[in-house]
């Protein structure tokens, strides 16, 4: 039962982490939303899922980047929501550049927000969930932590190590009812991805729908992009009873892209 259960999902201001927040709230779930943008906008999201869903929702604008930032995350959600049930590690960043022109800035903001973010909410997060002896720990990787991709470097690196720390933390905790996966998603349309869109029409001189079609048919064998709806239905079938003996299991919903 999620209903009543109460759960932070990093970088949900945008995309597929807005997509977990709404899923997870329609459940039932009181929701710690994390994420950058414009004020005003997030206040709008913050107050139509507790409209829609009549779920307490808060913000917390914790920079995932600093270490500090993501231990102040858990703090702040278990003192504001009581406690954390459901953590989705799912803020990421991407660079795209060949390994020899790869700036060494772009290479750690990777590594910090799409890998180390879940290791310091993680190690915060874990006492309070063996104290009461549940949790549902949830990393969104990529097919990129399973397979690699020219140009994508930080990138491959970090997803390849978020779904290393996910089997670590299952192994740690297998003998309880605490679970730790990883969701490893193929192409979704967000704005992540709508940027790898724009620059390759730009690169190649064609039309962005061109860009799109090619982009998909290059990887993903089923031509759609996965849809962050998919994504949360699992994320919801993870954090509930059907899920309780999957753990260290790296998911893909990448359209066959890693069948290849
Ligand atoms: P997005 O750009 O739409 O959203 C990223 C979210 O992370 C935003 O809310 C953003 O504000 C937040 N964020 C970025 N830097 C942050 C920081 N330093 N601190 C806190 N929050 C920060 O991207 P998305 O496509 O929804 O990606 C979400 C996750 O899914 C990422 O981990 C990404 O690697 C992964 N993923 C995406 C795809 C895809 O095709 N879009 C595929 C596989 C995996």
């Amino acid at each position: 039962m999620i209903k009543g259960q109460t759960a932070i999902v990093t970088g949900s201001t945008s995309g597929i982490g807005l997509g977990i927040a709404r899923a997870l709230a329609a459940e039932g779930a009181d929701i710690m939303l994390n994420g950058f943008g414009d004020a005003a906008t997030i206040e709008t999201l913050r107050a139509d899922l507790v409209r829609e869903f009549a779920v307490q929702v808060l913000y917390n604008g914790a920079d995932l980047s600093k270490a500090a930032q993501c231990e102040d995350l858990i703090v702040d959600t278990e003192r504001r929501l009581g406690k954390v049930d459901i953590l989705v590690n799912n803020a990421g960043i991407q660079h795209v550049a060949r390994v020899e022109n790869f700036p060494t800035d772009r290479w750690d903001a990777v590594i910090a927000i799409n890998l180390s973010s879940a290791f310091h909410t993680i190690r915060k997060v874990l006492p309070g969930m063996q104290g009461r002896g549940s949790g549902r720990i949830i990393n969104i990787a990529s097919t990129h932590g399973l397979v690699a991709s020219a140009e994508k470097a930080a990138y491959v690196a970090a997803k390849h190590g978020i779904v290393g720390l996910t089997k670590v933390v299952a192994l740690e905790n297998a003998e309880s009812p605490i679970t730790c996966n990883a969701i490893c998603p193929g192409w979704v349309l967000t704005p992540l991805v709508q940027t790898q869109i724009e620059a390759r029409a730009t690169r190649e001189g064609i039309a962005v729908a061109v860009a799109e079609r090619e982009l998909l048919l290059e990887k993903q064998p089923t031509a759609r992009f996965t849809t962050v709806e998919q994504l949360g239905a699992l994320v919801v079938f993870l954090a509930g009873p059907g899920a309780a003996n999957i753990t260290g299991a790296a998911l893909p919903v990448d359209g066959g892209w890693t069948a290849r």
